[in-house]
């Protein structure tokens, strides 16, 4: 869980939603260069986002639950498409907006949480949704727990990219180190104004590694549809 004074996503967030604009919020990472989110599109509406994501939300049923909620801008909608929706978030600041944009059922939990024990029909995890999983070796983990969260029936709906556009040369070798990390890995570490937060790990996944690691731990993984740039809406579902 974060603590306020370590959560420079949920303070941009909280900025935007009181004063209707923001500062940037910076984002370092060992591997790239620095780079920014623009909060507004944290508060995107349905109609602003991308495909994959509207399509996640139309396919989404029964009692859903949004991982990493952060400003609620799924959850909102879904609410909004007369759905029911439970969203949680380690950061303080971004539950608080949630409460105040008037989801219902928003939580400060971690989804890794083993007091966290509730089932669901849905479960969504958007905006390269995989990176909360940080690293390859925790999906023995994640998909574990996803046995305990899933309803007979229920399907994780999940969005990330393949990141290997970027390690390609222009005649297609590839420039990565076989031998080290995968290179969906990222390590990374935000700023808003004066807050810092603490360092943390992404996983960006292909759709092939996610196949694999879902069905040694049995379930089956299914591309939704594919985006624009590498990245994809996998439907993950446990085996019969
Ligand atoms: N889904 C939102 C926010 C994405 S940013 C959107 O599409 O706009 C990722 C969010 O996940 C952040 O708000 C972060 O605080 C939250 N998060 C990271 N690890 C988490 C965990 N283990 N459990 C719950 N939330 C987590």
């Amino acid at each position: 869980m974060l603590s306020p004074d370590k959560d420079p996503m949920g303070a941009a967030i909280a900025d935007y939603f009181n004063r209707h604009k923001a500062d940037k919020l910076r984002v370092f990472s060992s591997q790239f260069d620095e780079d920014e989110i623009p909060v507004k599109e944290l508060f995107r509406t349905l109609r602003e986002m991308p495909e994959l994501e509207q399509t996640a939300l139309r396919m989404a049923e029964g009692n859903i639950l949004d991982v990493g909620a952060g400003s609620g801008c799924h959850a909102l909608a879904l609410q909004e498409m007369g759905k029911n929706v439970c969203a949680i978030d380690i950061s303080p600041l971004s539950v608080g907006v949630m409460e105040k944009r008037g989801i219902k059922d928003v939580r400060q939990i971690n989804l890794f949480d083993p007091h966290f024990l509730e089932t669901f029909d849905t479960v969504i995890m958007l905006m390269n949704g995989s990176g909360i999983v940080g690293r390859l070796e925790n999906l023995p983990a994640f998909f574990q727990k996803m046995k305990q969260l899933l309803r007979p029936g229920g399907c994780i709906l999940m969005d990330s990219s393949d990141l290997r556009y970027l390690f390609e040369d222009e005649d297609g070798s590839f420039l990565i180190d076989l031998a080290g990390n995968y290179y969906g890995e990222i390590d990374f570490q935000m700023q808003y104004k004066d807050v810092k937060g603490d360092s943390f790990e992404w996983l960006y996944i292909d759709f092939q590694t996610l196949s694999l690691y879902a069905a040694e731990n049995g379930f089956e993984a299914e591309i939704v549809r594919e985006g624009e740039h590498y990245d994809y809406l996998a439907r993950l579902y446990p085996k019969k």
